[in-house]
């Protein structure tokens, strides 16, 4: 088995024989997962762990997909390296719906756009490096409440501004 695409699944036998289901396992690297607060390193592979079954003209893909990222701590800046697995159950079809179900080829299914919709929907938007992480230097910059009562961490690199004085007076 050629293994240059590994998340190209052959999907011919499985077609020919519906209702039967296989399960698939396969890694790769696939490259810029990334938002802003968070990204899998380059080079870290993505874990794909899947149950592949036929039902009626569609294949339905329904497992787990894990993957190791690095982000910012929210609230300390400090960078934080962990991991995270997201279960999935995809439809894939001759003629995808867009935002809804992926393409089925002609035997054979790519992976691939499923797992990167999938981990960028999952990488942390404000990732934290403990649950109780206090921020930097709790003492200089509490954590403040915003409006909407959401806790938000006062940047230090704000600290700054907080001594700029503003002269309006003209
Ligand atoms: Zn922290």
């Amino acid at each position: 088995m050629s293994s240059s695409r590994p998340l190209q699944v052959s999907v011919i036998e499985d077609l020919r024989r519906p209702g039967t289901r296989r399960h698939v396992q396969r890694n790769a690297v696939v490259d810029n997962l990334a938002i802003s607060s968070a990204s899998v390193p380059s080079g870290s592979e993505v874990d794909v762990d899947a149950v592949v079954e036929v039902i009626g003209d569609d294949l339905v893909v329904t497992g787990a997909i894990t993957f190791a990222w690095v982000g910012d701590c929210r609230r300390c800046l400090r960078s934080v390296e962990s991991s995270s697995t997201v279960r999935i159950r995809e439809v894939f079809e001759r003629r995808p719906v867009e935002g809804e179900t992926y393409q089925l080829g002609d035997g054979v299914v790519d992976l691939e756009p499923m797992v990167r919709e999938t981990v960028l929907l999952a990488l942390p938007l404000a990732p934290l490096c403990t649950e109780e992480c206090a921020g930097p230097d709790p003492e200089r910059f509490p954590a403040v409440v915003a409006d909407d009562g959401a806790e938000v961490a006062r940047d230090p690199r704000w600290a700054a501004l907080d001594d700029l004085r503003f002269d309006d007076e003209s």
